[in-house]
């Protein structure tokens, strides 16, 4: 029998770690609903410079309720994709980042597929393979903001929490900061029928919250049932982040 691509499962032998909540389960049983054949493809080679470092990660959201799948690390690099000059985003795993330590700035090589299901995905190629640290500048990275050093391990992300963060602040101040973070979105809108679902982008801050390029930009609204809306308050941003100081 051909084999079925299963999102959920794939996520799970991948990840080092993964949050478990209710909202995970509904994840599951409605993915199976979406399994399809996986498509055979070759590997495309890269090569180029890393511009940033950024946390890999998927929001669940059901209404007033969400859960993070933490998949691994996003690079962005600026260089050579399929032989073309190119800005690119290539998801890695915990493990590959845990054993190269990247950070912006470093030259590295190796191969990818383009994402099967881009909605659910925050980066455009994954399934990385062969990957290389082909050099490291000796300079140090600028002072902050934005971070450019070694980014810490997931864990640490999840620890922190995150605040929203304004989509233009992100694309003109955050693209290269190690606490910025864009998630991939996935609402389950009705919860009775956890197949129904839209997708969209979201973008976060985990850094301190003495960042003077910080822009929270509008609330942001889930959609229910029978046309509902949630809309996200300050004050979940202000209870995910209470565990810290200021500058931390
Ligand atoms: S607002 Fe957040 S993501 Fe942007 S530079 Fe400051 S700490 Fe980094």
């Amino acid at each position: 029998m051909k084999p079925h691509f299963n999102p959920y499962s794939l996520a799970r032998k991948n990840q080092s770690f993964y949050e478990i909540s209710f909202l995970d389960k509904r994840y599951a049983m409605s993915s199976q609903i979406e399994d399809r054949p996986e498509p055979i493809m070759n590997k495309i080679a890269f090569d180029g410079i890393i511009r940033a470092v950024q946390p890999r990660i998927r929001l669940i959201r059901s209404f007033d309720q969400s859960s993070h799948a933490y998949l691994g690390f996003v690079l962005r690099i600026r260089g050579t994709l399929a032989a073309q000059l190119n800005e690119f985003t290539v998801g890695i795993g915990t493990g590959a980042q845990a054993k190269h330590q990247f950070r912006a700035g470093d030259a590295i090589s190796g191969e990818c597929l383009p994402v099967a299901d881009p909605e659910k995905e925050p980066v455009e190629y994954y399934k990385t393979s062969k990957l290389k640290l082909t050099s490291r500048p000796e300079t140090t990275p600028t002072a902050p903001p934005p971070w450019h050093r070694i980014p810490p391990d997931l864990p640490a992300y999840r620890a922190r929490g995150h605040r929203r963060l304004d989509a233009r602040t992100y694309d003109v101040h955050c693209l290269t900061c190690i606490w910025a973070c864009r998630m991939s979105v996935e609402m389950i809108i009705d919860h009775w029928n956890p197949g129904k679902k839209r997708y969209r982008t979201e973008t976060f801050c985990y850094g301190p919250k003495s960042c003077p390029l910080y822009r929270p930009g509008p609330t942001r609204k889930v959609p229910g049932r029978r046309g509902m809306s949630w809309t996200e308050e300050d004050w979940v941003d202000e209870q995910a982040t209470a565990h810290r100081e200021r500058d931390e």
